[in-house]
Formats: structure tokens, sequence, C-alpha cells
């Protein structure tokens, strides 16, 4: 509980990643903070579900390696990401088709990056092997492979020219070595178009753009339309030629839970719903005013709304995750299988128990498997159809786990889309979220750095500010 005249320098309302961030970018320079989140733990949308052994995203998670904020925000040392396959998988005309990066695209820091977090892995974790497949793959050239052994389909591939010709590989090849060395300016200098559109007007062959650039901007932007602003598409397109997609070890909710695991003890309170805000108290349901000096509100962008009435609602790209168990797992390896066809519902879906094996039990294999926009009425019947046509084998024993629906999974981004919204919104009055930048992990936490470094300013902040009187009793998440 909270003694109710509780006072802190700042209070953020809100603790998923963006409010925990934030929360260790003022500790760790004296400020006192109080994180009040009212549900009863922390992560917001970074939740995972525990099934019978099996650790189940509510989110279809892929991070890249190549996010800045994972490598700078503070407390994410001792995060572990689980890489898949270098680039992707395509399934498209019936056949298998590995695109991955092209040489020396994959930036050092990004590869730096993947070798500490994996190499930081527990013992016994393949960490040291993931490395060195990380290291192979940068000195790969851009290609498209066929995959050896996947049925009917993959003896029909081996038969076929892979998709695109010489000529349009050679272009996807150049195009993301443009993305992954072409500075941030540069592309956010570009005239801004619906992704859709901006790819068409590329100079690409439709061939390359439908069956590789368009499966994934989808599964990066969750937009099957490719409505978002091309400047977004253009930063999660140079995330991917200079990064690796990859997972946090152990689910979504490990990331937001190391964040809070490492504030000073009795900063995060759960369970404590705010119900109004201002420059210097907020109101809640369970504890009444808490006093501060300045509020940040770090909650999405629909709770922000409602607590700040001038606040813009953006549209949501609802999104749904399947996850399906199986003794006998498709041989895909650790590769993000992405639909060229659109032939069902399913966007991208992986064997995530062989990218992060602390997801599933001994023996069993996890599937899990992103649908975006609204799914269809008989989703369970067409996402297994679906699945057993991607993965080239029967999927009609595969036992359904868990579907989780969110229809306010990601704020949309069309164009035109200010990608630094204004987080100072009066002295002593802030807000932060993935509404406030890009809608991803990456702008949850650069909203955060950005929101943390207007309230130091605004406060003058160095070294040790206001002590907590009294002491808090909360316990911390
Ligand atoms: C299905 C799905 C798929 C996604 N896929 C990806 C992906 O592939 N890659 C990627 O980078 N990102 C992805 N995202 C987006 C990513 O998860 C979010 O951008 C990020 O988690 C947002 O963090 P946040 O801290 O801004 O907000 P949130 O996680 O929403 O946290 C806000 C917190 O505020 C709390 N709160 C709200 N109102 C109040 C109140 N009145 N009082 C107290 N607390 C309150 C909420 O309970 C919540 O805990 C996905 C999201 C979803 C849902």
């Amino acid at each position: 509980m909270l003694e109710p005249a509780y006072q802190a320098d700042v209070v953020i309302v809100g603790a998923g990643v963006a409010g925990l961030s934030a929360a260790h970018r003022l500790t760790s320079q004296g400020v006192t903070v109080a994180v009040l989140e009212a549900a009863p733990c922390v992560g917001g949308r970074m939740s995972t579900e525990k099934v019978d052994g099996f650790r189940l995203d509510r989110i279809g998670q892929l991070l890249s390696t190549a996010y800045p904020e994972l490598r700078l925000a503070p407390g994410l040392d001792g995060l572990v990401l689980r890489p898949f396959a270098p680039g992707v998988l395509l399934h498209g005309d019936g056949r298998h088709h590995r695109v991955d990066a092209p040489a020396g695209a994959r930036s050092a820091r990004g590869a730096l990056h993947a070798v500490r977090a994996l190499a930081s892995a527990p013992r016994g974790m393949p960490g040291p092997r993931l490395v060195a497949a990380s290291r192979r793959a940068a000195s790969r050239r851009a290609t498209f492979r066929v995959l050896p052994g996947q049925g009917t389909a993959s003896r029909a591939a081996r038969a076929t020219a892979p998709l695109g010709g010489a000529v349009d590989q050679a272009r996807l090849g150049a195009a993301l070595t443009r993305y992954s060395t072409v500075p941030v300016e540069r592309l956010l200098a570009r005239p801004e178009l619906p992704a859709g559109q901006a790819l068409a007007a590329r100079g690409l062959p439709a061939r390359t753009i439908d069956g590789f650039l368009r499966p994934l901007l989808a599964a990066l932007l969750c937009d099957p339309a490719l409505t978002t602003s091309s400047r977004c598409a253009d930063l999660a397109l140079r995330a991917f030629a200079g990064g690796r997609l990859c997972v946090p070890e152990g689910g979504a909710e490990t990331l937001p839970e190391l964040l809070a695991q490492t504030l000073p003890a009795g900063t995060v309170h759960t369970g404590v719903r705010v119900t109004s805000v201002a420059t210097t108290s907020v109101t809640t349901a369970e504890h009444g005013e808490i006093r501060c000096r300045a509020v940040l509100l770090a909650t999405d962008a629909r709770a922000a709304a409602e607590l700040l009435p001038g606040l813009r609602v953006p549209d949501f790209h609802p999104v749904t995750v399947v996850h399906h168990t199986t003794e006998e797992p498709p041989r895909t390896g650790t590769a993000l299988l992405l639909d060229a066809d659109r032939g069902g519902p399913v966007a991208h879906t992986a064997v995530i128990s062989e990218v992060d094996p602390s997801r599933a039990p001994s023996g069993r294999a996890l599937i899990s498997s992103t649908v975006l926009g609204t799914p269809p009425a008989d989703l369970e019947t067409a996402v297994r159809t679906h699945l057993a046509r991607l993965y080239g084998i029967p999927t009609h024993r595969w036992e359904t786990l868990a579907v989780h629906h969110t229809p306010e999974a990601v704020p949309a981004m069309p164009a035109p889309h200010d990608l630094r919204r204004t987080v100072r919104l009066l002295a002593g009055l802030y807000v932060c979220g993935d509404h406030r930048d890009t809608s991803t992990v990456q702008g949850a936490l650069h909203s955060a750095h950005r929101a943390a470094t207007a309230i130091l300013k605004d406060l003058g902040a160095s070294g040790s500010m206001h002590r907590a009187d009294p002491t808090p009793t909360a316990q911390a998440a």
C-alpha cells in the first residue's frame, strides 16, 4: 500500500517499457521517482502468459539488434536477445526462399551488440554457436536461397528458378545496402508517402516488391495495407538490413521485468490507477492525491488522452498472435517465415522454441504465428490450414495453446507522421510512450529518453534531489 502523503520528485504513470526506462534515467541522476501502474504487474503490452511450462507472448515480437535504444537504455545490460536465422524465409509460389541482408550491411555495432547479448546467455545456451552464425551472415551476399527438405513444395522449388532473376537480386541487395548505410537524416529527408506507394516509386521490380518488401514491411510495421509513412518504413528496413531480428529470451516480459528489478527498491507500485494528473500531483483511485514536482504520463495513447483530453488518439493496428504446440515441429529451424503470397491470415510464423528454447517444456515445440488486421471469423481453422501450407506439413494434430487478440496493439503511423512528437507539454507535465515516436519498443524507449532529458533539464537535476518522506511502504513489482 502507498502512504497517501507519499511524495517524489517525479511521478510516472504507467510501468510499460517507456515508463520504466524513463524511471531509470531519472533515478540514475538522483531524482526520486514513483512509478504507478494500474495493472497487477509491470510490462504493459509486453506481457507473457505462462501455460503448462510454455511462455506465450501477447505480442508477436520482432525486435532488431539494430534498435539503438536496446544498447543505450540503462537497466538492460542483462538482456539476452535470441536471434532468428539471418534474413527471413519467404513462402511464395509454393516454395521457401531464404532472403538475407547483403554483405557488410549489418553494422559492426549491431553485430557487436548481438555478440554481447548472446555471450551473456546462461551456460548451456547456444550463445557462441549463434554468434558464429551472426558473423557468417554478415559476410554473405544478398541471396534468394531455396531450403531443402520441405516436402513437395521444396522439391518443386529445387526444379525451378528462385524468386526473381539475377538482376532482381542485385537490385534488392543494392537497395538493402543503401538502407543500411544511408544516414538516418537522409532517409528522413525523402518525400513522405504511404509506404506502399513509396515502394512502387523506388524503381524496384514489382516481383521484388510483392515477393519480399511488402510481406517484410507488413510484418515489421504490423500494417498489412502498408499505409504507414514511408519514413517509418525506411527506418524499419534500415534496422532490418543493419541488424538481426530477435526476441528477448524468456518472453517479451523479461525486458520490462529487467527494467523494474534494477530500479531502486520501492520505486514501482503496481495496482495503483491514476485518475487525474496535474503538474504537481496525481490523483489515484486507491490512495488519493500524491504530490510531486513533475508528472510523466507513460501510458498507451488512449489512456493518455483520457487523462489529458487534448492529446491525440491515433488509429491502431489490431494484431492477433496464435500459439500452437506439437511434438514434431516443422524443420524451418530458427527462421522467421513470411507469406509472400498472402494466401491466408498468417503474416509471419516461427518455431519460436527453436529461437528461444526457454519458451517451451522439453520435448514440445512452440509455434507462434501472427495475424495482422481484423482476424477472420474462423480464425483457428484458417490459421491451421494456412500454417499447413506454409510449413508443408499437416497441422491438424497441433494443439492450440492460446489466441491473443489485441485490438489496439500498435498506433498507426500514416503519412505525415511526426517521429518526434513533443514530450514536454508544460513545465512539470510530460508524456512518453510509443505514440510519441515510432510504434515500436525502440520508439517507446526513445520517447522515454527524450522525456527524461526534458524533465532533468527543467528540474535542473544534478546529483541528489528530493528525499521521499515518508518512505513509501509499497513493494517494487
Ligand atoms: C500484438 C502486438 C505486437 C507488437 N509487435 C511489435 C514488434 O514486433 N516490434 C516492436 O518493436 N513492437 C511491437 N509492438 C509494440 C510494443 O509492444 C509497444 O510499442 C511497447 O510495448 C509500448 O510500450 P509503452 O511503455 O509505450 O506502453 P504500454 O506497454 O502500453 O504501457 C503503458 C502502461 O500504462 C499503464 N496504464 C494505463 N493507464 C493507466 C493509469 N490510468 N494508471 C496507471 N497505469 C496506467 C498500462 O497498464 C500499461 O502497463 C507490438 C505490440 C502488440 C500489442
